[in-house]
């Protein structure tokens, strides 16, 4: 071999250039990778929603001997605890060996995905047929939304204080819902709408029904007939839906995308990516030095608000349960806590390529992606984390050798986006957007590399197991 030139050598010294995974990693890399992505599957169909994905993480957290946090109860180095908020939010914590008020780790993922919730009074009968009235949930193209299998989630709670589960249209034996549209024949008035209105709001209406009741004299039978199956299978009544949770989801289960295989194609990569890899990557470390906690958020993709979101104070308040437990103030705690804001960044795609900016854009394959700020504008709305904890970042991923690169969220003032980020950071706690390039992002199907998804994992992992010194 020839040896390297001056100008060879001062390059590889000098400059940066991110790595393809499949350069860079082994062949025991990829096939752990490829083993992963087996388990990312499985959760990705058992979990296609928030509660779901509590629901989830509470059975595996038990059997890995976590508790339900008792507010007021001291712990000690290694106990395992998790608060569920709800239902619909988590928090899961480690105790480390470091005295609490010099700060936690918090990985913070998101596990609501833009969906079509079901009105407070869905049901309806019109020309034979029935549907559900839906309002969109997130920011979803609507168009991607018609002709399209979906399943029914979510909870109905019932005047007697008890809880029907609803999840329906997932198995092969079990029928599925969706929202028409229109023949090409007749839609050349529609075709003409300006995209975003391809399929308007109130025309996301679910067909569920057509087999009218038998009985001459009854009105709106299909109706009828719909709410009489309803009530032998789940025992509600109309005004059941008054306090339910129900949404239409893209039916069906995550599969491998590619001669290859090598990406994964699914419903609501983001978050649940994050929170998948945050949560296995953090139990991997079973005695951390830094306590670790990680969050799964609900309402992320409507902006975090409500009580089960992150705008809310359900994440200070555990903290602070744990910082007077350990007889020390929850806001030193915090003020010297680091987090890892856990969401996904858009990959580059060539296909769409003039709304990206190539040199600070993410790449499918090129590991885990660090995003220094989303938000939009002239940086509105976003937590912008700062140069020295970039730089403890970065020196936590490259000590353990994670493959990553960094990312903008599309040209500058092209859109934009936030993440959880800014609502961790208000907390006083250091803060940075790491997480998994996506294609077809908030698309009813979404697609990841199974390289990346990896890299994430290990990123999480890497971060959890960091000396605090
Ligand atoms: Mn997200
Ligand atoms: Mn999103």
């Amino acid at each position: 071999m020839a040896e390297k030139t001056q100008a060879e050598l001062l390059r590889e010294q000098l400059f940066y250039e991110p790595k393809n995974a499949y350069d860079k990693l082994s062949e025991a890399d990829i096939e752990a990778a490829e083993a992963f992505s087996k388990g990312y599957k499985a959760f990705l169909d058992e979990a296609k929603m928030e509660r779901e994905a509590v629901s989830f993480a509470v059975k595996l957290l038990e059997e890995k001997g976590f508790v339900p946090h008792e507010p007021g109860k001291k712990y000690r180095p290694g106990e395992r605890i998790y608060y569920n908020n709800r239902g619909k939010a988590l928090c899961a914590a480690v105790i480390g060996s470091r005295p609490l008020e010099k700060g936690v780790r918090i990985l913070a993922s998101h596990i609501d995905s833009p969906r079509v919730d079901l009105k407070p009074r869905p049901l309806y009968e019109e020309a034979g047929l029935g549907y559900f009235k839906t309002h969109y949930y997130g920011g979803i193209k609507k168009y991607q939304w018609g002709a399209l299998p979906l399943s029914l989630h979510g909870v109905i709670a019932l005047r007697d204080g008890t809880q029907v589960t609803v999840r329906l249209g997932e198995e092969a034996d079990e029928p599925v819902f969706c929202i028409t549209d229109l023949l090409p024949h007749l839609a050349a008035e529609q075709v003409k709408r300006p995209l975003a209105q391809g399929l308007k709001g109130e025309e996301l209406n679910i067909l569920i029904g057509s087999r009218p009741f038998k009985d001459d004299k009854a009105s709106e039978k299909v109706k009828l007939a719909i709410l009489k199956l309803l009530f032998d299978k789940y025992g509600i009544t109309e005004a059941d839906f008054l306090s339910a949770e129900l949404c239409g989801l893209p039916a069906g289960s995550a599969r491998d995308v590619g001669f290859d295989c090598s990406l994964i194609g699914a419903y609501g990569h983001d978050d649940r990516v994050c929170a998948y890899t945050s949560l296995m990557g953090a139990l991997q470390v079973e005695n951390p030095e830094v306590t670790w906690v990680v969050v799964f958020a609900d309402k992320e993709e409507v902006g975090s608000e409500g009580n089960t979101g992150l705008h809310s104070s359900f994440l200070k308040y555990f903290i602070y349960d744990l910082a007077e437990a350990a007889g020390v103030s929850g806001r030193a705690v915090l003020s010297h806590s680091q987090c890892l804001s856990a969401d996904v960044n858009a990959a580059f795609d060539p296909t769409f390529a003039d709304v990206y900016e190539k040199r600070n854009s993410c790449f499918i394959n090129y590991g885990v992606v660090i995003t220094k700020y989303t938000g939009s504008r002239g940086k509105s709305g976003t937590n912008d984390a700062s140069a020295e904890f970039m730089g403890k970042v970065r020196s936590i991923l490259d000590d353990a050798d994670v493959l990553w690169q960094t990312g903008e969220l599309g040209k500058v003032d092209i859109g934009g986006g936030g993440t959880v980020a800014m609502y961790v950071s208000a907390l006083d706690v250091d803060t940075v957007d790491i997480g998994v390039p996506v294609l077809s992002m908030h698309a009813p199907f979404e697609v990841v590399s199974k390289m990346d998804v990896y890299c994430t994992y290990k990123a999480f992992e890497a971060f959890c197991r960091a000396s605090g010194k």
